[in-house]
């Protein structure tokens, strides 16, 4: 079998204090692995590490940063690679679609501008002329209407849900082998995320591109992703097929966040199924970091760290997972 596309293996970052001092990771012995053509979901509350994770991907984190483990694009190592060959990585093999399309726009220039600019930083030989073609024809693959007139508005002349396409077209400037989907649909109504999570599976039906989801809500993952992690305090604690892990949880957290989920029968939102919040990376709690919120707790948990561990299909990190699988009542019951 050929190599995976993206192969994250136990991938540490850690963050220096301002004054040299202690430092806390952020991100701790996270592995991960992405094929060409499926969708990988990564999932967790803010500052589950998730989007560090990511960054790390990119070797776009900030100086204190240090990362140790292994990050490999198709057989490569990035860890090892210089500054400028990483530029080389990024737009061209990786693409990457920020929460905000307004941080990834420029309000000062047209949106075919842009991504002609986009094509054109990895690719020297192609001229401005070719450049704003490929621009207009990448605004037609992400579905916007009448591309050849949009490619000459600015970004405050599309609608939420067009930004987020003009996004995706400038991350698929070069035809990238991995997309990297940070909550690329938070900003946007039911509707329009639904529209843009089918423009995503769309791309990897037709390019055979590898896509990482990265996001809060569990519902965004069903029906697009095949597979996910799930990351609490920066490890991950729950991995699988998503069918797998939305038939049966087998952490308290991911069923939690699976009891959170807004019902089809439902007029309103659910509340959260998890008390309390997620610990902030200086305070982690010892033992398993969900003890303090996890209705399943023993005397064990609050003083040994559950590792991942296979359990029938799904791998988990919980001493507690088999009956916390077969437990079929709500959270709050247990
Ligand atoms: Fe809960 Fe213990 Fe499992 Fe952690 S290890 S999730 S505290 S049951």
């Amino acid at each position: 079998m050929s190599a995976p596309l993206l192969a994250i293996r136990d991938l540490t970052v850690s963050f220096a204090t301002r004054r040299g001092g202690h430092a806390f990771q952020a991100v701790s012995g996270v592995d991960l692995t992405v094929q060409s053509g499926e969708v990988h979901g990564v999932v967790g509350e803010s500052g589950s590490g998730k989007s560090v994770t990511m960054l790390a991907v990119m070797q776009l984190l900030s100086q204190s940063a240090t990362i140790a483990g292994s990050i490999m694009l198709d057989g490569q190592e990035l860890t090892a690679l210089s500054d400028r060959q990483m530029r080389k990585i990024r737009g061209a093999r990786i693409g990457y679609i920020f929460q905000d399309p307004m941080t990834a726009l420029n309000p000062l220039l047209t949106v075919g501008e842009q991504i002609a600019e986009a094509v054109r930083i990895h690719r020297g030989d192609v001229g401005h002329k070719h450049a704003v073609a490929r621009a207009i024809d990448l605004l037609r693959l992400v579905a916007i209407p009448n591309p050849e007139k949009r490619a000459n508005q600015y970004p405050h002349e599309f609608s939420g849900g067009m930004r987020q396409r003009a996004v995706i077209a400038m991350a698929m400037a070069n035809e990238p082998d991995l997309l990297i989907a940070d909550e690329p649909t938070t900003a946007l109504d039911v509707t329009i995320q639904a529209q843009i999570m089918e423009l995503l599976d769309q791309l990897r039906r037709e390019k055979n591109i590898g896509i990482v989801l990265v996001t809060h809500d569990l519902g965004v993952v069903a029906g697009v992703a095949k597979s996910l992690s799930i990351m609490y305090a920066g490890r991950v604690v729950e991995r699988g097929l998503v069918d797998d892990v939305f038939a049966a949880p087998h952490h308290p957290y991911t069923k939690g966040l699976l009891e959170s989920l807004p019902q089809m029968d439902e007029r309103v939102e659910r509340l959260s199924a998890i008390a309390g919040a997620p610990p902030p990376i200086s305070a982690r709690p010892s033992g398993c970091p969900f003890h303090p919120r996890c209705p399943y707790v023993i005397e064990r948990c609050r003083s040994e760290r559950p590792v991942l561990r296979p359990v029938g299909p799904i791998d988990v990190a919980c001493h507690r997972a088999e009956i916390v699988a077969a437990d079929k009542g709500t959270l709050q019951d247990a």
